[in-house]
């Protein structure tokens, strides 16, 4: 029995390394077994750690964004990171899921969530709902060199922003003119919110950290959506 637990312990253990492993993207993608990205066929047991794998591939990156329609993004030059601030592999956006959402940089991982939660819950539920395509999405940023704010147990932290590797989303255009805005729809009710509803919950399967008005006052005016180690949907 002692023999057994002790296999168990190491075993769980291994396991345990090998899912970090993927999970932090820091095999290259050519010494993996897991199919590589594709935008338009996703796997949804495994597109975490497929989206993963873009984290420091340059030629991975540059290949998964110029092969599919679902991103319109250019790769940037490296800044080299001090003080826990700057980016790798990173690109610049200005269409995903056939919207247009502008950012000077992002991280290639967190550019490819974005064309995924467009393309698979962003477009679909305004089809659902308002019956129409939403044009644009506006948002208040990627990159900051600051630590995470509005939470005072992580507040000694980078943000996942200090290296482009998070966006924050403030509203939608829908086909149409009409606007959906975290600050003013996502307390009403109606199909405003149900859309900001859906499309938040949506993005939890693409980020590993998909925050609403719901979690503190600092979220009261967009979802913040990033690419980090941690895993909150709320
Ligand atoms: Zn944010």
């Amino acid at each position: 029995m002692r023999r057994f637990l002790i296999r168990a312990f190491f075993a769980s253990l291994i396991i345990g390394a090998v899912c970090l492993v993927f999970r932090q993207g820091l095999l290259p993608a050519h010494l993996t077994p897991l199919p590589r990205l594709d935008l338009e066929n996703p796997l949804p047991l495994v597109v975490d750690w497929q989206v993963a794998e873009l984290r420091f591939d340059r030629r991975l990156c540059r290949e998964t964004i110029t092969q599919s329609g679902l991103i319109k993004a250019r790769q940037i030059p490296d800044k080299v990171r001090r003080n826990g601030c700057g980016w790798t592999n990173a690109v610049k956006m200005s269409e995903a899921g056939g919207a247009s959402i502008g950012v000077n940089r992002v991280s290639c991982q967190a550019a490819a969530a974005v064309a995924l939660w467009m393309q698979y819950v962003v477009q679909p539920a305004a089809q659902r709902i308002f019956g129409k395509r939403v044009v644009s999405v506006a948002n208040y940023g990627t990159y900051s060199c600051r630590n995470i704010v509005g939470n005072s147990f992580w507040q000694d932290r980078r943000s996942e922003h200090a290296s482009a590797n998070a966006i924050d989303i403030s509203s939608f255009r829908i086909e149409g003119g009409n606007t959906v805005s975290v600050l003013k729809h996502w307390r009403t009710k109606g199909k405003k919110a149900e859309f900001l509803r859906a499309v938040h919950s949506g993005a939890c399967s693409y980020f590993r950290v998909a925050l609403s008005p719901d979690f503190n006052a600092a979220h009261k005016d967009h979802f913040h959506f990033d690419r980090g180690i941690l895993w909150t949907c709320k």
